[in-house]
């Protein structure tokens, strides 16, 4: 909940104010983008970025991003995301018009969910998808039908992750693809960009006669850019550039790709997004990319990599560790997980390897906010490692907290102090001292080893 005190002290931006957004990823554009709409208010909307867009090691620039309703009993980003796949829907139609192929395919969710019952979280997702009307988006399936459906899934069943419901809304995105399409829609709509080392927030310009008041920023080349509200959308990069207070960690999660023979290709031509006993295992996967890449990723309490002198989490990315793939105990876990749920993997090379990194909160919710310790800073930050989905809709709901507006979103993602459950921030450490977490050598990733 947001407090009072930052109800009493954070005021919406007067017409004609300057803006700065740090970071040009999916909260940063699509919240540059719904500011310069707003040509009453006809905000000076910049967007500062340590590197061009799209950044080589964002979370936001990748082959692919699951869209998904399928929200548990999180309501709120159900209906979210159901008006981010309407926009989804709108974007391809102008890349249509544009001829660009589509950002958005809406190939369904075919989410399992272990033995003969649906879990909970499962439950509560088609519940709230019934009772918003949507009856007619869902097939729930036995293992009988499942097989016969998805013949490569009969493994799957076997082992005992036999029971699905398909919801034919829903898919993925081509993130880097969408990432272009909001930066040339911020840059029609008037905003500016400075981008690289004039671009690298390195921190805060504060008033000398008031310690709360946010005046601007500072960037790498030791320059002042003053602004009227500073917004930091620096995704896993934002608890190693603000004081967080703790609220949010950056967590390094793993991803991999497959590249199958034409034959297998052929043979899993109908597969759609799938969640594998997703509550539980973790584990998720792609249909091919068009350039016949499955993705494969495991959303888990991942890695960490702390800072020297103050232990803050801080993403180490291919960017700035060429040649970085991931640890061996993760590929020890997608084959064994893979064995038993699409065991066609198993004689196929790992084409590609990535640790993607998760502003991760202590309850999986954004925090999007004033800042406490600030009268003019916003941050929206604790992505969890599930808001690509929104970029089209994320900015209007951002861009509600920027004008102080008071709605079930702005609420449920203010500022707030959580407590952590035991041993959040204890996760395993990437290439740690010891040695005991160490990166696959590429060799180690094709099929024969391990
Ligand atoms: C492995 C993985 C899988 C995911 N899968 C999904 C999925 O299937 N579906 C889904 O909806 N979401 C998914 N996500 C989450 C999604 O990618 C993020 O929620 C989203 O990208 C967050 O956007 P962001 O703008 O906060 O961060 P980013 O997109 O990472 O952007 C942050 C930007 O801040 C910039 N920045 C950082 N520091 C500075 C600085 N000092 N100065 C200037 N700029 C700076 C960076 O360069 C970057 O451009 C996944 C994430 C990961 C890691």
């Amino acid at each position: 909940m947001q407090s009072n005190h930052q109800k009493e002290t954070y005021q919406a931006p007067n017409a004609g104010s300057k803006i700065i957004i740090v970071g040009g990823g999916c909260f940063g554009l699509s919240t540059a983008y719904s500011l310069a709409l707003n040509k009453e208010k006809n905000y000076k909307v910049w967007v500062y970025d340590r590197e061009q867009i799209p950044v080589r090691d964002a979370a936001s620039n990748d082959i692919s991003k699951v869209v998904r309703m399928d929200y548990g009993d999180e309501r709120l980003c159900m209906e979210l995301a159901i008006d981010s796949i309407e926009i989804w829907n709108q974007w391809n139609q102008e890349r249509h018009e544009q001829r660009l192929p589509p950002v958005y395919h809406n190939t369904g969710m075919l989410v399992f969910s272990g033995e003969g019952e649906l879990c909970e979280n499962e439950k509560h997702s088609l519940r709230h998808i019934r009772a918003a009307g949507h009856d007619d988006w869902i097939e729930e399936l036995n293992a009988e039908e499942i097989v016969s459906r998805y013949p490569y899934f009969e493994t799957a069943v076997k082992n005992g992750i036999s029971c699905a419901y398909y919801n034919k809304i829903g898919g993925w995105c081509n993130s880097a693809e969408a990432i272009k399409h909001i930066y040339n829609k911020c840059k029609d709509a008037g905003v500016q960009f400075v981008l690289g080392d004039e671009g690298c927030f390195t921190g805060l310009e504060i008033d000398k006669n008031n310690i709360r008041s946010v005046i601007g920023i500072r960037t790498k080349t030791g320059n002042t850019h003053l602004a009227d509200r500073v917004v930091m959308c620096t995704g896993s990069w934002t608890s190693s550039v603000v004081n967080m207070h703790k609220q949010v960690i950056a967590t390094g999660q793993v991803v991999i790709h497959f590249k199958p023979s034409e034959e297998i290709k052929q043979i899993l031509n109908n597969l759609p997004v799938w969640f594998g006993d997703f509550s539980r295992a973790g584990f998720y996967g792609f249909p091919d990319n068009g350039d016949g890449i499955f993705k494969i990723a495991k959303h888990s309490t991942g890695y960490l990599n702390p800072r020297r002198g103050d232990n803050v989490s801080v993403p180490r990315t291919q960017s700035t560790n060429e040649g970085d793939t991931i640890p061996v105990q993760a590929v020890r876990d997608f084959r064994e997980y893979l064995r038993k749920f699409l065991p066609l993997t198993d004689d196929l090379d790992i084409t590609y390897s990535r640790v993607c990194w998760y502003s991760d909160s202590i309850d999986g919710q954004f925090i999007i906010g004033a800042h406490p310790d600030y009268d003019n800073l916003i941050v929206a930050a604790g992505d969890s490692g599930h808001a690509m989905k929104f970029l089209p809709m994320m900015g209007t709901r951002i861009t509600e907290v920027i004008e102080n507006k008071d709605t079930e979103y702005t609420r449920a993602w203010a500022w707030r102090k959580v407590v952590p459950r035991h041993g959040f921030y204890d996760r395993p450490i990437l290439v740690d001292d010891n040695h005991t977490v160490r990166m696959v050598t590429s060799a180690e990733l094709r099929s024969s080893k391990i």
